[in-house]
């Protein structure tokens, strides 16, 4: 019986997380299920899965928390903040950790995870692109092992060969290729993406999502800290990653080789693919995802991505290609600018030219320390803060 701890459990991939877990009860248990301050969703999954532990970041959420749990489940400990993530992240018990917090909120519990030698089941991009050589560094270092649950990353896993850590083109690969919906504006008139309201870009057409990386999603942004996240996961450069629009989101992504063969993974966009994936692997279990059915697909799209509509995957290229301190630069000013968009304080295309002014405006550093770079984390808001109160 293999203990999860689910960080972020009720959100998108955690809720889809307990959904693979509860199909699986003779294999695995969910130990310690964290939350920011959903306590009505929390409390749910307790008393249905019964963990060691239940976290609320939020401190007085989790005095709510303890206080609906108290007397009916004795087994539960409620714990809070920070500490309580990390402790959640590197409880005994849990032998693999699912990060699935949203934005840098979940850095310091997923490091905590490779420390502490887990299995990692890495949904928190926003982690790996602040923090990668530290966090890479950990997992090697501990000896825990680090699985993708991004769609793309998990579809280039699958193709890759047992042994890519020993160099990309030593193994024959030439190049990845990360696949893209291109959003809900993909074919949208330019003129039009100014005005476009938060529901309009959380409404993805193909991947039901948190609403952070629905945004994302909508920019590209999402696609650029993705390039960031493959540069690391894979040990290469952002040359050999490249980025193709395909509307239908059914090849999750491709491997290209030196002989010209391009290995791909194919399914049904359900994130239940990857995260049963990633809990098994090597082995394969049932997901809950319907065989992918490819007489009603029909067709495949392929098509290059145009960087006038989607500046902000030109400047995730930038921020990786700059390194040191930019990814995380580029991450926090993002999601400052994402969270005033979604609270309509500036627009859509706001997005881009806040998150370009902070790249700008902000010192390249290096980057292999955490205290400088929560520092960094911290200076990119104040900055990316400032430019929206600007803007409005
Ligand atoms: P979501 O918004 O649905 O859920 C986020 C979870 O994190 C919730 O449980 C929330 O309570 C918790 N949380 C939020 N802020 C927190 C904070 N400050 N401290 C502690 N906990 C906090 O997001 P999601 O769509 O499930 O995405 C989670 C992560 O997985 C993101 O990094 C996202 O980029 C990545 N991801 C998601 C998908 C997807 O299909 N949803 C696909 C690929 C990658
Ligand atoms: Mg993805």
């Amino acid at each position: 019986m293999i203990g999860v701890s689910v960080l972020g459990s009720t959100g998108s991939i955690g809720v889809s997380t307990l959904d693979v877990l509860s199909r699986h009860p003779d294999r695995y248990r969910a130990v310690a299920l964290t939350a920011n301050r959903d306590v009505d969703g929390l409390e749910a999954q307790c008393l249905k899965f019964r963990p060691e532990l239940a976290v609320m970041a939020d401190a007085g959420a989790a005095r709510e928390l303890a206080a609906r749990l108290a007397g009916r489940l004795p087994g539960t400990r409620v714990a809070q903040g920070p500490d309580g993530l990390v402790e959640a992240a590197s409880l005994d018990s849990a032998g693999y950790v699912m990060a699935a917090i949203v934005g840098a909120a979940g850095l310091l519990p997923a490091l905590a995870a490779a420390e502490a030698g887990k299995r990692i089941l890495l949904a928190n991009k926003e982690a790996l692109v602040v923090s990668g050589q530290l966090f890479m560094d950990s997992v090697a270092r501990s000896g825990a092992t680090l699985l993708p649950i991004d769609s793309e990353h998990n579809a280039v896993f699958q193709c890759m060969p047992r042994d890519f850590a020993d160099g990309l083109q030593r193994v024959g690969v030439s190049r990845i290729l990360l696949t893209a919906s291109g959003g809900p504006f993909r074919t949208a008139a330019l003129e039009t993406l100014a005005t476009v309201t938060p529901e309009q870009a959380c409404a993805h057409p193909n991947w039901d999502m948190g609403r952070k990386i629905s945004v994302d999603s909508a920019t590209m942004m999402n696609k650029g800290l993705e390039v960031i996240e493959a540069c690391w996961l894979f040990a290469t450069t952002p040359d050999r990653v490249k980025v193709v629009l395909h509307p239908q989101s059914v090849v999750h992504s491709l491997v290209q080789y030196s002989d010209g063969s391009v290995l791909a993974e194919l399914g049904n966009p359900d994130m239940r693919t990857p995260i049963a994936h990633a809990l098994a692997w090597p082995e394969r279990i049932e997901s809950g995802v319907a065989d992918l059915d490819l007489f009603q697909v029909a067709r495949l799209d392929f098509e290059a991505p145009d960087l006038a509509r989607f500046p902000c995957l030109a400047l995730a290229y930038r921020a990786i290609e700059t390194g040191g301190s930019a990814p995380a630069v580029l991450n926090a000013a993002n999601e400052v600018a994402v969270d005033a968009f979604l609270n309509r304080r500036m627009g859509f295309t706001d997005i881009a030219r806040v998150v370009e002014q902070t790249l700008d405006a902000l010192p390249v550093e290096p980057a292999d320390d955490l205290a400088a770079l929560l520092e960094v984390d911290r200076r990119a808001r104040s900055a990316a803060e400032q430019k929206v109160t600007r803007l409005v």
